[in-house]
């Protein structure tokens, strides 16, 4: 999670939210409502016409991420409207200008970083990576699934998707889509086998490639805590990280938080919703993307060791 005590902004969007009722309709409009629910502050507000496209705006208008899409599961790829609503590429956020300004920029160690900001406190919700070149600092590539919690009864498990994301209105394609632990972290390293950044056969680390994560929580506790729940062993790849924010103080000489802190500090606007695992991964990709275009050369900041202690190797860290 890219925890921060700052206030949450976000972007105002012109498409208004689906009413409660949709879950009533046929399959191929419940999935529309729930991307739709996904983008949306409001979830409680009335009236919509989900078939209208929005009268054209002298910019081009942010549009929130199709969840189904990030997931390899969007069947409405050919519906005008559904591709109106919905972005479903990461392009238009993410690699424009992406190399804009690199007069700066130095050589890194690594070939690739994988951004990751995972969701969920008792146990993981969500578990988003963006793949990144570490030349071009372009979206190669991204994973992202829902995560369904194991030892949860269903109760509990409605109760905490909605204090969760009932806010952001993302919980019913939460429900549509999240599968157990074990099997996304299999689909996780088939991933990982198509790009090259790691094989099951090898084992070890990741392969010219490095986690970047904002805080230590993400590898250093959540991962061990799930894997343990899940009853499967810590996978080799998550023994090294980047904790962004140890670059971002040795690198700038400022302190921050968390994320907003950084973003606040660095001038951007966060895009999407604050703590959807997705959006948060884009908002640390470009303060990455920053960074790198700012002179910084990313190093790993703690390794896990055999016994599963962790130790931390920069001298000026944020504890
Ligand atoms: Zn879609």
């Amino acid at each position: 999670m890219a925890v921060s005590r700052v206030c949450l902004h976000r972007f105002s969007l012109s498409i208004s939210s689906i009413p409660p009722y949709i879950s009533h309709l046929r399959p191929r409009i419940r999935h529309f409502a729930a991307v739709s629910a996904s983008s949306h502050s409001t979830p409680n507000s009335t009236s919509t016409d989900i078939t209208t496209t929005p009268p054209p705006s002298p910019r081009p208008r942010w549009k929130p991420m199709c969840l189904y899409f990030t997931q390899s599961l969007c069947t409405k790829m050919d519906d005008l409207a559904h591709l109106n609503a919905f972005s479903h590429t990461f392009s238009e956020e993410l690699n424009i200008n992406a190399a804009a300004d690199m007069k700066h920029v130095r050589p890194q160690q690594f070939d690739h970083f994988l951004v990751l900001d995972l969701e969920g406190k008792v146990e993981i919700l969500e578990f988003p990576v963006l793949m990144i070149d570490a030349k071009t600092l372009a979206v190669v590539d991204f994973f992202h699934r829902f995560v369904r919690p194991s030892e949860m009864g269903e109760q509990r498990i409605n109760q905490y998707i909605e204090g969760k994301y009932g806010k952001i209105g993302v919980q019913s394609v939460w429900h549509d889509t999240a599968i157990p632990f074990t099997e996304v972290i299999k689909q996780f390293e088939d991933w990982m086998a198509k790009h090259q950044l790691w094989a099951r056969e090898y084992g070890g680390h990741l392969n010219k490639a490095a986690f970047i994560t904002c805080g230590n929580w993400d590898i250093k506790t959540k991962i061990p805590e799930q894997c343990k729940v899940s009853r499967m062993k810590t996978p080799s790849y998550f023994m090294e990280w980047i904790n962004l924010k140890d670059i971002y103080l040795n690198f700038y000489k400022r302190r921050a938080s968390g994320m907003m802190t950084m973003m606040r500090e660095l001038h951007m606007p966060l895009v999407g919703s604050h703590h959807l695992g997705i959006d948060d991964t884009k908002n640390i990709t470009r303060v990455l993307r920053r960074l790198i275009n700012d002179g910084a050369v990313l190093q790993i900041t703690a390794q896990r060791n055999s016994t599963g202690s962790v130790e931390f190797l920069f001298e000026n860290r944020i504890r």
